[in-house]
């Protein structure tokens, strides 16, 4: 017999072409998919140190959050139905006054949050004193692509927001050097640009050059809004994607969230240069419309989704995917009534693979494959709104959510166990974090 770390028994298998196989078992051995084969196969070759039962359970890879804010967790709540500015009035000073403390606390929640809704990466495009947010991270036993919240310009940064274009640069580096590759390589530090407006073009060229050196990546928020786009081209006489090409960072290590307002040539650009799209269905519905996600992927971009922090919703995946379903079949499909305009297993493969590889792990992640990472999530589809199905994809797509998850493996580790989160003390977290919430708004309001 050979020996193995894990074994999951006699489950269904979400396959790379988002097809399904059943009464399979799969080996985990440090932290690799080891052997996929039918479940009376695997029992006779493996010797297990644990074993999980897959009866009734669909195994799938893990969700990969593709944008979000891990240290706006406590800002939950606050921002929806509120006029704008949003950002002048609620991000900037909450923002600005969360202390090293308040932002752990919120990275352990962000992370108990994620885990128990099926996410097993992250791409976080920071917030302040990101170092606590990783140590977060590490304990969590997730993985993530971190980086420090970075800009220059805007009167309305303050606090621990506000820095030079040395110092921003600075940070991430002193970042990069502490963090990178820890936890057994869960952890990259990234470079980013908050946004166009708020990053002057030295710091632009800055970051473009120090992602380079370290041969990591940059995450920028891009056409998020249309007061970004007229920014641009008063500024510079280019639109934000154009303006970011003329300035050498539109290239693969490129992840830019949300992608509203692109023009066909800005997506014809960005294909050519292989950048990375997410899409974040929620925030773009109620603040800046509709993607053009259709076009986008059309021209060969490669799509994730992002939940944008937890501040106006959650950090579900899988309501993101509805929320994009059911929004490109009213805007895009319904008029030139095109049902296929947005289907189930095009949707899934972007919460799976399309965000591992906005991250840089397409080659590792994103699939239950032989040979990738473990980073795996069982299902429980035996419940009354998933089964009995005659398409169990369309189903999971339309009607599963977070709660539906009943166990998460993250590079070869159980970190979730019959909704049990092991690597997070959940009542003590949620307890502290109420804590500090009320001390924030005391500060910040
Ligand atoms: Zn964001």
């Amino acid at each position: 017999m050979e020996k193995c770390d894990i074994l999951i028994n006699g489950c269904r298998i979400l396959k790379p072409d988002m097809t399904v196989s059943e009464e399979m078992s799969v080996a985990i051995h440090d932290s690799w998919i080891k052997k996929i084969g039918p479940a009376g196969e695997i029992k006779e070759i493996f010797q297990a140190s644990e074993t999980l039962d897959g009866k009734g359970k669909l195994l799938m890879p893990g969700l990969v959050d593709g944008h979000t804010h891990a240290c706006q967790q406590l800002l939950r709540g606050r921002v929806s139905d509120e006029y704008p500015m949003v950002w002048t009035r609620f991000l900037v000073p909450f923002e600005s006054n969360l202390r090293p403390d308040d932002s752990y606390i919120s990275g352990q929640l962000a992370c108990l949050e994620m885990i128990k809704n099926g996410t097993t990466s992250f791409a976080d495009s920071g917030g302040v004193h990101m170092e606590r947010v990783a140590d977060a991270v590490l304990e969590s036993g997730m993985r993530a692509a971190i980086a420090k919240s970075t800009m220059d310009m805007g009167n309305a940064i303050t606090g621990a927001m506000k820095e030079t274009a040395e110092e921003a640069i600075m940070h991430t580096r002193d970042l990069y050097q502490a963090y990178d590759g820890k936890g057994d390589g869960r952890i990259s530090i990234w470079f980013a640009i908050r946004q166009v407006m708020t990053c002057s073009r030295d710091l632009i060229s800055m970051v473009r050059d120090a992602a380079a050196e370290l041969n990591t990546g940059i995450h920028a928020h891009l056409c998020e809004h249309k007061d970004e786009v007229s920014f641009c081209l008063q500024n510079y006489h280019l639109r934000p994607a154009q303006f970011l090409e003329s300035m050498g960072v539109l290239g693969p290590n490129l992840l830019t969230a949300h992608n509203v307002m692109l023009s066909d040539e800005d997506i014809a650009i960005m294909a050519r240069r292989d950048v990375k799209v997410i899409h974040c269905p929620r925030a773009n519905l109620s603040n800046h419309g509709f993607p053009k996600t259709p076009q986008i992927l059309q021209a060969g971009l490669n799509v994730g989704l992002g939940c944008d922090g937890a501040a106006p919703s959650n950090l579900d995946l899988f309501d993101e995917m509805k929320a994009l379903r059911y929004s490109m079949i009213a805007y895009w499909g319904l008029p030139s009534f095109n049902p296929v305009v947005m289907t189930c297993p095009t949707l899934l493969k972007m919460a799976v693979w399309g965000g591992a590889n906005a991250i840089g792990k397409g080659d590792i992640l994103g699939a239950v494959e032989e040979g990738r990472k473990a980073d795996v999530i069982l299902l429980n589809i035996d419940q009354p709104h998933l089964t009995p199905t005659q398409n169990l994809i369309n189903t999971i797509v339309e009607a599963a959510n977070g709660h539906d998850v009943t166990d998460s493996i993250i590079n070869g580790k159980i970190v979730m166990k019959n909704r049990e989160v092991l690597t997070l003390d959940e009542e003590k977290i949620r307890r502290e974090a109420q804590i500090h919430m009320e001390e924030i708004i005391k500060r910040a309001y």
